[in-house]
């Protein structure tokens, strides 16, 4: 059973219910819908067809809205087509204008007082390079053309060395915010995170308008400032994206490989599952088959520890949406054949409200490891159990039992979890036979196996594991 999961972009490519339904059988975990792109119309009709899906395979993929944050853009370019020459200097515009010779527009209005002399403008996903000379602090900024290119229009604009004063949620976000609390969606990514309060700011938000438990929250680590205040974005967000697209403009893209292990396996200390995005597969947005290069990323990552890898614009918008996934599977797969990841931290028993808990985990997991159990199982009504268990990345299978399929749903995108609906019963005694059974009838585990439950005595106390028992089937 794979335990690195898969996220999926939605796009065109992939938003029929034939698509979705081969992809949810491929082995998708959680669809991603990219608020960047696509209407509120086309995502609820997604979703729509997910939950059916999920209804009819038995299955508890979950949906992860992505936010399109505070991206800067560049104007629309005269004829879509403006040639910029290196040693050339140009003016760049706060005013609503049309890109053309000597001129760029873009939409920050306070672009010009937050630029200083000597920062990079980079346009385009990186690809066109500017330095500013000067500015006037008011509407426009001097620029020479360092790297060049020719621009299209509404590019994106990245600048790594500036501090911005915008604010992490736009306008657009807003609105999108307002629709997303009215759909079951479980995970919502935040972009351009540059500090821990763009995370409460969007938590606060959220609680405000969801009337039940709201969506989780992903912190899009993409910004050399969030790369620098890490660890208190760790420590507030429900996971986070290695987001290495925009990453690798606004840091030198040697060091996005480094940045990614050290992410990773400080959300693995932290409980926090880790996604590993962006260009993963990107060569089978046209070709039925990934290169050495893409299966090594793929492989890397799964040996980093990621709880998921995503794709992006294969799945989106690419010719083989359903081939890209099933062969990421194969190449996970075989990875993991040979043995996990192996976290070299210290497990987190200090001195909070969860020793108790995280001790009885933090002993399941070593015993699981002692024994060659086959299975860690536990029952959850918060999900926190079905984090930590994770996160010890022991070789034991890791069965998760909850009557509540919106929760099973978000521990979808957790590494090795593997969720089960199960009405909740009186007692833990009667709860582990019921939870033996199943595992048997499915498969899971088979006479002679060890399987270690973790629980609560009394039974459905929140939070609160106090329990382990080792058995053998
Ligand atoms: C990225 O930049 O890697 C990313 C995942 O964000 P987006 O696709 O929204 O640009």
């Amino acid at each position: 059973m794979r335990r690195t999961k898969i996220i999926a972009t939605l796009g065109p490519a992939s938003s029929s219910e034939v698509v979705l339904r081969n992809l949810m059988l491929a082995g998708v975990n959680v669809f991603r819908l990219n608020f960047s792109h696509g209407s509120h119309e086309v995502h609820a009709s997604s979703i729509a067809i997910i939950e059916r899906l999920n209804n009819e395979l038995g299955l508890h993929v979950a949906i992860l809205a992505d936010l399109s944050g505070p991206k800067i853009r560049t104007g629309m370019v005269e004829g879509d087509n403006l040639l910029l020459i290196p040693g050339d200097e140009l003016i760049i515009t706060t005013n609503n204008e049309t890109c053309r010779q000597g001129i760029i527009s873009v939409n920050y209005i306070n672009f010009a007082e937050d630029v200083k002399a000597g920062e990079d403008v980079l346009l385009d996903d990186g690809k066109l390079l500017l330095k500013v000379i000067s500015s006037d602090g008011s509407t426009e900024v001097r620029a020479k053309v360092l790297q060049g290119g020719v621009l299209h229009s509404r590019k994106g604009v990245n600048l790594p060395k500036t501090k911005l004063r915008l604010p992490s949620l736009s306008e657009k976000d807003l609105k999108d915010i307002d629709f997303i609390v009215t759909q079951n969606i479980q995970w919502v990514a935040l972009s351009f995170v540059r500090t821990a309060n763009d995370i409460l700011d969007l938590r606060t938000k959220l609680s405000e308008l969801c009337i039940g438990k709201p969506p989780r929250i992903v912190a899009k680590i993409e910004k050399p400032e969030a790369v620098e205040n890490a660890e208190e974005i760790i420590e507030v967000a429900d996971a986070v994206m290695v987001a290495r697209g925009d990453l690798g403009v606004e840091i030198p893209q040697e060091r996005v490989p480094v940045v990614q292990k050290k992410l990773a396996s400080m959300c693995i200390a932290a409980s926090k599952p880790v996604i590993i995005a962006t260009q993963m597969m990107e060569g089978m947005i046209s070709n039925m088959r990934p290169t050495r290069a893409e299966v090594s990323d793929v492989a890397n990552s799964v040996l980093d520890g990621a709880d998921a890898l995503m794709l992006s614009g294969e799945t989106s918008v690419g010719n083989f949406p359903v081939e890209t996934v099933e062969t990421m599977n194969r190449i996970i797969s075989d990875v993991e054949s040979y043995g996990v990841y192996q976290p070299d931290v210290e497990a987190p028993v200090s001195a909070h409200e969860r020793k108790i808990s995280d001790s009885v985990i933090m002993a399941a997991c070593d015993l699981a490891g002692k024994v060659n159990a086959s299975a860690l199982i536990a029952m959850t009504h918060t999900g926190y159990s079905a984090f930590k268990l994770a996160s010890h990345r022991t070789g034991s299978g890791i069965y998760i039992f909850s009557n509540n399929r919106q929760l099973l749903c978000a521990l979808n995108l957790v590494w090795g979890v593997h969720g089960i609906y199960f009405e909740m019963f009186s007692s833990t005694d009667n709860a582990m036979l019921e939870m033996q059974k199943v595992l048997l009838a499915r498969g899971y585990i088979v006479p002679g196996n060890y399987i270690i439950y973790v629980s609560s005595i009394p039974i459905g106390k929140a939070g609160k594991t106090n329990m382990l028992k080792l058995s053998l089937v």
